[in-house]
Formats: C-alpha cells, structure tokens, sequence
C-alpha cells in the first residue's frame, strides 16, 4: 500500500461543520522535506511520497478517491475579543486515517489555497512560517510536548504576496484533532444546542473514550479537556516555550500544540517575555499562559452549559468548581516537571518543607536579573549534578577537578552578574544542593533525570531566520541540518556545538510574525 485509507469522521457530521472544499492545485510543486518517521507511524509509503505523484498529494494537486476534503468551521476569542467566524480560512482536512495503534490523525495541508472561510486572505502561506512550524513542531516532539507534527513541506512555484513577494509554500501536518476551543464556540454563537450536542458526543468519542459512560458527560469533558490542557501548558513552561498567540480558535481540544504562528523558545530568560509583533500588550507572554489557559476554558466551559444542566445555576456552579480546579491541576504538572529539571526527589521522606517552585522561582528570579540563558543555565545546572561537587566546593570554589571546575563555571557564567548577584548565587547552589537526595542510587537516577528534562538544544529564533533565509535561496542545507540538531535536544554530539550556542548580540531576535 503506497497510501492509508481515509475515514473521515468527521466529514459524516452534519454539513455544518464545515465546508467541502478541494485544496486550490499549485503550478509546480517541489518536496522541501519528508517527516519519513511521520509517514511510516500513519502507514504512507515514503519512497511513494517522494515521487511526482506523491508530491503531488502533499501540495494538493492530487486528493485520494477516499480522502474528504474540506474546511472547518469554527469562531474564536482572539486576544480576548470575540470573532463570531474564523473557520479554516488556508487549510484544508484532507481526511483522517489510522495509525497501526488505532489512533486516528487528521492529515491536513495548510496553505492549500482559499476556502469559503478565508475572508479577505489568499488562503496561502509561503516558505517561512511553513519551515518554522516544521522545526518548532518536531523539537516539541523530541522534548516530549504532544504536538502536531509535520508529515512534509512543498514549495508550490507560486509567489505569495505580503510585505514582499515570497516562495509560497505548503506545510502537510499530522495531529490528533483539529478541533479547537473555537469550534465549540462556533455553534454557541448561533444557539445551536443540538450541534454543540453532537460535537460533544464526537469530542468525547474520539479523544476521550474513557468518559464515554460518566454521570456527566459534560462536566467530565471539560474536567479532561482542563487536565491534559493543564498538562501541555506545564510542559511549554518547563522548557521556555511560548505559544504567542493562545486563542481560543488556537487550543485544540485534546490537549496538543497547535497553530505555530508568532511562537518562540526563550533565550535570555524573562518572566514577561513576548516575541509575537502583534501582541501589543503582552497577553500571551509567558508568564500568562497558565492564566490564559485557564481563561480558555472557561469560554468551553461556557458553551457546555446547557449540556452540563438545564439549571443553569447549577450548570454554572459545577462548571466554576472545574474552572477553579485549573491553577492546583497546573501546579501539580508543573511541580513534577521542575522537580525532575532540578533534580530533586518529590515523594522524598520526610515531605519538603518548601515547595519545589519556590526554589525553581528563586533561580528564575536570578536568571531574571543575570539575563540568563533559559536552555543553557538548567543544562548546565544538571552538568554540574552529574560533576558530583559537594556543597563546601561550591561556597570555597576550591579544591574541585577539571570537570567540575567547569561545570560550576559554565553554570555561573551564564549570568551576567555583579558580585552581589554571584553572592545570590552561590547561596542558591548551596540551597539546591541540599535539596538533592542524599542517597548515592537516588541521586544517581535524578542526575540521569535532569539530563533527559533539560535539553542543550532548542530551537534558537536566529538560526530559525538564517534557515529560513537560505530556505528563500532554495538552500535547504541549514534547514535540515537545524532540524537534524532540534531531533536530538539532548544530546551532547560535537556536531551539534553550534546549536547549542545562544545568539551573539547582533543575531538577536526580539520580535516573530504571524506570517499569515
Ligand atoms: P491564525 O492567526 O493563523 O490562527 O489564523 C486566524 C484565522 O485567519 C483563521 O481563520 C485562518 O484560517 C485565517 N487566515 C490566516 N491566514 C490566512 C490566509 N493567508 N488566507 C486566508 N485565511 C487566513
Ligand atoms: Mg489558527
């Protein structure tokens, strides 16, 4: 079999879900790259997708006899506005196919030309934003973050026009569900009680089976929906990472990243970083994301009122106790991801007198203030734990071997510091030394843990642009060697050097677009 056979559930939902809608055909297509592990985990052959035919499959000049394609409907919060219709304005769901597991994925071409929800736009995207979301999506993946992912990426030998004239581009992605915060508020909006009925029962069907029998459908979806939210967003803020644009046309239902547009991974750490050019105010900047989230679903939660009771104070008070239940669902994601980036044992014995996030707060504090390196200051903390210095090593600075001369340095100099500063420092070493478990296999297996949370390479905004920018050339070389580097975070591979290394001061980036 060259190609899966497509189900396309959700194409046998009523007609307004979407609108049917083949992808616009492209004048000449050309694969940039192909997502082979992608390819085998959905059964496509790849030698198949690399040949004329099946390029032309992923660009859309060809759809499968089997495929439905079609545009979603769905309206969204956007920086806290409501827009009554977005729907997929330059994308379109080819259909759904079956991994091996069972799993079903939705495989969709963004970029595949204009739909009857594209408004004013050419229903394209070019070159950039689709090599951005190529690399962004699978480092997410390889640090372990549920992502949408890339399956391939296709010129179209067509010029898209914004700021400039630039190569257009279509990106074929992969994920669990297309389904956003936004599609529930689609039907909302229009009163449609019996469609937000049947898109429940069709969320609940698909990605949460388990709840299929429970008293309240409605309250335990929302209860799901907030948990494995509540778990991605503790990822994203364990490794830096910002989304940019969290609205509720762009939070999907089963809890995965999707719609890479203005997002970043921070460098320099900053509590309120914000790259998006568009994001004026700061709403989405990282240390918002939790509280947004949060925000985000109490708009799902307001359109499962009616399903949640007829009373509708009921409905409300039971929806606000889930609401309310976000901030201890996030903490605890979170306190288990910090306590494996620092090494420190959670269920230790006699329980902690202080939570973990006060001693990852106090290091990010210092961070802050030192413009440190968000991926290099806990690599190298979690070099110094398996350097294996002791506590009077650390406030003497004395009598240490190569390794942890190093490792100590490489961890200090990554802030900026006055001599105050290093003071700080120095203290809160000792004070997270302390905290490491004691016992020689304990403290073996957290130093092999914070090596495998803290990853050497991320996906830096410069080498982002230079990829990009050779990309626009028709060089490709520094684009999949960056992707090669982002597949692999934590490894320590030479060839890898440059990657790790954090943008000199004239390669800064500060600012990421839309790129729509
Ligand atoms: P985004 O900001 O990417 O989440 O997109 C928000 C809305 O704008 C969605 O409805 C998109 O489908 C639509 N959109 C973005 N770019 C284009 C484009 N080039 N053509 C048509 N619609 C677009
Ligand atoms: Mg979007």
């Amino acid at each position: 079999m060259l190609i899966p056979e497509f189900d396309n559930s959700f194409a046998r939902l009523p007609e307004v879900f979407f609108a049917r809608q083949a992808p616009v055909p492209v004048a000449n297509p050309a694969l940039v790259c192909l997502n082979h592990a992608v390819a085998k985990q959905i059964g496509f052959d790849a030698k198949f997708l690399t040949s004329p035919d099946g390029i032309a499959l992923l660009a859309g000049n060809h759809v499968p006899g089997d495929a439905a394609p079609l545009a979603m409907a769905y309206a969204g919060h956007q920086f806290g506005g409501w827009v009554p219709q977005l729907g997929d304005g330059r994308a379109i769901l080819l259909g759904e196919v079956l991994e091996s597991g069972g799993t079903r994925f939705d495989v969709q071409l963004k970029g595949a030309g204009r739909t009857p929800f594209s408004r004013g736009g050419d229903g394209r995207a070019w070159l950039g934003p689709v090599m951005r979301e190529y690399l962004l999506s699978e480092a997410m993946h390889a640090l372990g973050v549920p992502t949408t992912r890339a399956l391939a990426a296709v010129t179209t030998g067509e010029t898209v026009y914004r700021e400039s004239a630039l190569p257009g581009a279509v990106l074929v992605r992969i994920a669990r569900s297309h389904i956003r915060v936004g599609t529930f508020e689609y039907f909302l909006g229009r009163g449609m009680q019996d469609e937000l009925q049947t898109l429940l029962d069709y969320a609940i069907a698909r990605f949460y089976p388990d709840i299929a029998d429970a008293d309240n459908k409605a309250i335990a979806f929302l209860d799901a929906v907030s948990e494995r939210t509540a778990q991605l967003i503790a990822k994203w803020q364990c490794i830096g990472f910002i989304h940019g644009v969290m609205n509720t046309d762009n939070m999907n239902v089963s809890g995965e990243t999707i719609d890479y547009g203005p997002c970043a991974f921070m460098d320099e750490y900053s509590a309120g970083k914000v790259f998006s050019s568009i994001d004026v105010k700061g709403r989405y900047a990282y240390r918002n994301q939790p509280g947004i989230a949060q925000w985000n679903m109490a708009v799902l939660a307001q359109c499962l009122l009616s399903q949640i009771n007829e009373d509708q104070e009921l409905a409300v008070a039971a929806a606000q106790k889930s609401i309310d239940a976000f901030p201890a669902r996030y903490e605890s994601y979170y306190q288990v991801g910090m306590a494996k980036k620092l090494g420190v044992d959670l269920n230790e014995n006699p329980p902690r007198a202080q939570p973990i996030s006060d001693l990852s707060n106090e290091l990010f504090e210092l961070m802050e203030r030192g413009n440190a390196d968000f991926p290099l200051t806990f690599r190298h903390l979690a070099e110094l734990a398996a350097a294996q210095i002791r506590i009077d090593q650390v406030k003497t600075q004395d009598n240490l071997n190569q390794q942890q001369q190093s490792a100590l340095n490489d961890f200090l100099s990554q802030f900026h510091s006055n001599a105050n500063l290093q003071n700080e420092l120095i203290e809160w070493t000792v004070h997270w030394m302390s905290s490491l478990p004691e016992d020689t296999a304990k403290r073996q297996h957290a130093v092999t843990g914070m090596l495998a949370s803290n990853p050497t390479i991320i996906p830096r905004n410069h080498q982002i642009e230079q990829a990009i920018a050779a990309g626009c050339d028709e060089n490709y070389a520094p684009f999949l060697e960056l992707l090669d580097a982002v597949k692999n975070p934590y490894s320590d591979d030479p060839r890898f050097a440059d990657y790790r290394l954090p943008p000199e001061a004239d390669q800064r980036v500060t600012q990421t677009f839309c790129g729509t």
